[in-house]
């Protein structure tokens, strides 16, 4: 029996590599259902995440050109993570499998045969893992793997090198949208749902055009948020902060030993200046951290609707626009 595919793909400002991302897929998609892998009923789904530029625009235009392009487009930019979900529980019920991607077609599409292949072989779960970072710099890999590691020692179980090139199926769709939780990192959701899962690697390539959203400084941010699963900025100041004075007092302690040593110290006041400062900035320092927490559960307490679409283009029906 052929497979109902959705392929969903977050998209925010990315009118340069469109076109050529839709062409790509759909060649790719149109293929298959001719050998009848896919079901004619399969689809690509753009989510437009309110983007500045003529996204939304050329989305309408692929979608009236061929029925198997569809969009979503959210009200307002949320983000990579909201944007994809959003596309996976909008689809998921018109869909046997959906996998995701980027739009950028840094994720090898060519990796989709051997998704599905895992999934015909029982999988509702298959990781796309890149086997090679060469086009990403020395620091990016470095920090990458450091950032991995440190979600391993703190108990989050990310799969290495696994962006959000995925495969996951009607039954693994039901259960993520079953997570209601407002600050989301899906790489650390999916690997809760359990079932049987798999590993394709693929070779990740450069962006095909158009400039990264995740310069370093978002990058960092979204590390953070993983670790965490959210943040609230001040707070985090506090820590750094705290974490500052600790290391000033470190410096201090070397030059009061210093001066200890050659014979000028007023007895009694090395130490105690030296704990004061440390111990300030130690409780500064966890004072932020477990204020990282606190933000959190106010921000999951609110309980705030985690996006909206304005409008669902699918199948040549009229669109669907969100009613009042
Ligand atoms: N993206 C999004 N909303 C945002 C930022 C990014 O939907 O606010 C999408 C973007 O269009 C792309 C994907 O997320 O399809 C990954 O972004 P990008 O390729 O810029 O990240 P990088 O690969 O450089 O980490
Ligand atoms: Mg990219």
């Amino acid at each position: 029996m052929s497979i109902i595919l959705n392929i969903v793909i977050p998209c925010y400002n990315e009118q340069e590599v469109l076109p050529e991302t839709a062409s790509r897929l759909l060649y790719k998609i149109d293929g298959m259902i001719k050998f009848g892998i896919l079901s004619s009923k399969s689809r690509i789904t753009f989510v437009n995440d309110g983007s500045k530029d003529d996204t939304w625009r050329i989305i309408r235009e692929l979608h009236k050109k061929n029925p198997i392009i569809s969009g979503i487009n959210l009200s307002i930019n949320r983000g990579h993570q909201y944007a994809l979900l959003a596309g996976l529980l909008t689809v998921k019920d018109d869909a046997d499998v959906v996998i995701s991607m980027d739009a950028d077609l840094q994720d090898d599409i060519d990796a989709i045969d051997e998704m599905l292949l895992k999934y015909q072989q029982g999988c509702d779960v298959v990781y796309g893992v890149r086997s090679s970072r060469d086009t990403d710099s020395w620091f990016k890999k470095k920090t990458a793997e450091l950032y991995y590691r440190l979600m391993n020692v703190l108990g989050a179980k990310t799969i290495y090198n696994h962006a959000d090139y995925r495969l996951l199926s009607k039954r693994a769709l039901i259960r993520l949208d079953e997570f209601q939780e407002v600050n989301l990192f899906l790489r650390g959701i999916i690997p809760l749902i359990g079932y049987k899962t798999d590993i394709v690697y693929y070779e990740r390539k450069s962006r095909f055009a158009g400039k990264s959203k995740y310069p370093l400084t978002k990058m960092m941010e979204f590390a953070w948020e993983g670790i965490t699963s959210f943040s609230t900025r001040p707070i985090r100041m506090i820590s750094a902060f705290g974490g500052f004075i600790f290391l000033f007092s470190l410096l201090m302690l070397v030059y009061i030993l210093v001066r200890y040593f050659t014979g000028k110290t007023i007895v009694g006041w090395a130490s105690v200046a030296v704990s004061v400062w440390a111990i300030g900035g130690l409780l500064l320092l966890s004072i932020g951290i477990v204020g990282e927490y606190i933000g959190k559960i106010y921000l999951e307490t609110k309980k705030r609707p985690r996006y909206f679409i304005e409008s669902y283009l699918k199948d040549f029906e009229q669109e669907e626009k969100e009613e009042f």
